[in-house]
């Protein structure tokens, strides 16, 4: 069943509830017919040890101590609620009884005899409360002393009670029903509101936000949780559209120099020199949206998060292959250093590893100049194992080193020095390093040099 939220609560409230009352009442009904109880065995006590010292039975005869006094008490009428006195032998045959008894006898039950106690019976159509001692004479039982009390006001008081709880029961609960589905329908409505501006925020108003509450309560909490969580889709979101229009335009001016090159080589006829040139300067633009599409495919690859699986590195071999590959390939020498001579394994993919310390080696290589050093270096550190690249190049700006790792950035000076790139490079190996769960940090002086290093957590 498809019960909801409200009625949810409202029903398992009122079933607590109801069980609870049902306890309550119980008891209630317990301890007053305990109460009725008592106080009736408590008369019939007090009249049987009345009567235990005022009757003897001699002989099968009665007698008694203060006969005048016995005559002139009670159990002569028929008062509101009398109490019925009977004296029987040993056999149960009836001696005397009281007055207010009329015609009627109590009924001897001799397996009741010795106990003393009271109990409850039916004597014809009416309810009694009997108690029953022996008469002893002389150390020998002569016979019993009945005594017994109506039990019909106290039952009728029982079972009135019983009528009114009965009626209050079903009330109560209903009453307590509407009233808990009421206050859990109030309780749930700021929720609902929420439900409702959430529903209306779509892409096109992702700026929009759920008003807040002033309470600091779980519904405060719960819109602050979602606003938050509008504001990183927002930013997210932002990113994105930034993302798709600077690769855009990256993609195009490789492409509108193509298109110029071959619109001006058709214009006429030309000599094989210059299609030679002209289709030279075609390449070029062709490589440099090749090299934008590959970084792009390998950004969209770390989003997809295919470099997640790790393996054991060992950095001191891993960073000697890098260096010596990329001194044959770039024509430059990569020095490496190592301040550690033992082997160093960390946990992580070696793929993406590759492809960090190579964009960080390229670009050592690309911003500095073919006479200086360029170190691949190994330490060991409090923080953990780290890889750096040293360069003695151009360095970066103090302002433009928490930008250098946003999809597309470049420095002016990269730009103007017609240095080739795309700005892909850093923004591939933050999203490697965090994806790592490695850290980066870069420490540079324009005009000296940078050192990028790239630090593996010390293993728990
Ligand atoms: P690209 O090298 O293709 O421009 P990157 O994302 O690799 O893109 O680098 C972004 C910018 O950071 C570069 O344009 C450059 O200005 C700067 N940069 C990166 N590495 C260095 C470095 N070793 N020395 C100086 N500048 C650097």
């Amino acid at each position: 069943m498809n019960l909801s939220y409200k009625e949810r609560i409202a029903r398992r409230l009122t079933a607590v509830t109801a069980l609870i009352i049902l306890l309550v009442f119980g008891i209630i009904y317990g301890v007053v017919y305990l109460t009725v109880i008592h106080a009736i065995d408590r008369d019939l006590k007090l009249e049987t040890d009345k009567h235990r010292n005022q009757i003897f039975l001699v002989d099968g005869e009665i007698r008694f101590a203060h006969k005048d006094e016995w005559e002139e008490q009670e159990h002569t009428q028929l008062q509101i609620n009398p109490i019925f006195i009977e004296i029987v032998d040993l056999e149960g045959n009836s001696m005397d009884r009281s007055p207010n008894l009329q015609n009627n006898h109590l009924s001897f039950y001799p397996d009741r005899a010795v106990s003393g106690e009271a109990w409850t019976l039916k004597a014809g159509s009416r309810e009694l409360r009997q108690m029953q001692i022996p008469l002893i004479n002389q150390g020998a039982k002569e016979g019993y002393l009945l005594v017994a009390k109506s039990f019909e006001d106290p039952r009728n008081t029982l079972s009135n009670l019983r009528s009114t709880l009965l009626l209050l029961y079903p009330l109560i609960l209903i009453s307590l029903f509407l009233t808990m589905r009421y206050h859990a329908d109030q309780s749930i409505q700021p929720i609902r509101r929420i439900i409702q501006k959430a529903n209306q925020i779509t892409q096109s108003n992702l700026n929009e936000r759920i008003p807040p509450t002033e309470l600091n309560d779980e519904i405060g909490q719960l819109t602050d949780s979602i606003n938050g969580l509008l504001s990183r889709l927002e930013q997210a979101l932002l990113r994105e559209k930034q993302f798709t229009s600077d690769a855009s335009h990256e993609l195009r001016t490789p492409l509108a120099v193509l298109r110029g090159t071959l619109e001006v080589l058709i214009r006429k006829m030309r000599t094989p020199a210059e299609y030679e040139g002209k289709i030279q300067e075609s390449l070029k633009s062709i490589d440099r949206m090749t090299a934008i599409i590959n970084q792009l495919l390998a950004l969209a690859r770390t989003e997809n998060g295919i470099s997640q699986i790790k393996e054991e590195v060992e950095l001191i071999t891993f960073c000697e292959e890098i260096a010596d590959e990329l001194t044959q390939q770039k024509d430059r020498k990569v020095r490496f250093e190592s301040e550690v001579s033992a082997p160093i394994f960390v946990p992580c993919n070696e793929k993406s590893l590759r492809m960090i310390v190579q964009n960080l080696l390229e670009n050592a290589i690309k911003y500095s100049s073919t006479g200086t050093d360029v170190i691949l270096k190994i330490a060991n550190q409090d923080a953990g194992a780290v890889i750096q690249v040293i360069d003695q190049g151009v360095g970066i700006s103090p302002e433009n080193l928490s930008k250098i790792f946003d999809p597309f950035y470049r420095q002016k000076s990269a730009v103007e020095s017609m240095i080739p790139g795309s700005g892909l490079g850093l923004a591939i190996v933050k999203k490697l390093v965090e994806e790592g769960g490695l850290k980066i940090t870069v420490e540079s002086a324009l005009g000296k040099g940078s050192t990028f290093s790239v630090i593996f957590p010390l293993r728990s």
